[in-house]
């Protein structure tokens, strides 16, 4: 018996050690994916606020857009991807990382071994400004309460912010992406992992070593979710 006992806490002890390898250090606080609201409800949930968004006229971007983009995937995700703001093809198709940027997304998810449909994917501004132009504090002011809500409902259990504007929703810091990616952050009991965006992947496209940083980053992501 004894010799169990002494066994377990090995164990435990080399879990320990290798979250604290990852930068985790707040793990045996309750666990945010606990809850008691059922599926159903929080896919109604999670589409009424959908409707809202939707129609949303809180600031000057509904007048331009085509389609607001509030974001999908399962309400039940473990992993949540939040990025900067639909562009082109997302405002087009009403769906969030469609375009270039999204189909390297997608490759990234799928490279984790999660499929689209296991996770949820959304932006921290839901409608596109002009040009692709970053999305202004006034607006994002605006629009939190919906990215907000939307964490709230899912309880991720790690959120992946693309890019600094994502990272900066989470995390107020002057430091660069290269400084804030590659460990993990905490948010409200949520492990949080900056990494570079899609779409800075892309126009460094000659470069390795970003790509490798991202893959890394997501490496910690997977161990964490016990994803092989
Ligand atoms: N870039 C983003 O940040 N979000 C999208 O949905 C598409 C491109």
């Amino acid at each position: 018996m004894e010799k169990k006992v002494e066994k377990v806490i090995s164990n435990l002890e080399e879990r320990v050690k290798f979250f604290s390898q990852l930068g985790i250090d707040f793990l045996f606080s309750s666990s945010p994916s606990t809850t008691s609201s059922t599926t159903a409800a929080k896919s109604s949930s999670l589409l009424s606020l959908k409707e809202e968004i939707l129609n949303c006229q809180k600031c000057p971007l509904y007048r331009e857009r085509k389609n607001a983009v509030p974001g999908e995937g399962n309400s039940e995700a473990e992993l949540m991807f939040v990025g900067e703001a639909p562009g082109r093809d997302e405002d087009v198709q009403g769906n969030p990382f469609v375009g270039k940027a999204g189909q390297l997304l997608t490759k990234i998810i799928n490279a984790m071994n999660f499929q689209r449909k296991d996770v949820f994917i959304t932006n921290v501004v839901k409608c596109r400004p002009p040009n692709n132009r970053t999305p202004y504090r006034k607006e994002m002011e605006l629009c939190q309460p919906y990215l907000l809500e939307q964490i709230d409902m899912i309880k991720p259990r790690v959120i992946v912010a693309l890019g600094k504007v994502a990272t900066d929703f989470f995390i107020n810091s002057d430091l660069s992406m290269s400084r804030l990616r590659g460990s993990f952050f905490e948010y409200k009991n949520i492990l949080l992992m900056p990494t570079f965006h899609p779409s800075y992947l892309i126009r460094n496209e000659a470069n390795r070593e970003i790509k490798k940083m991202v893959w890394e980053d997501m490496k910690k992501v997977m161990a964490f979710l016990d994803k092989k």
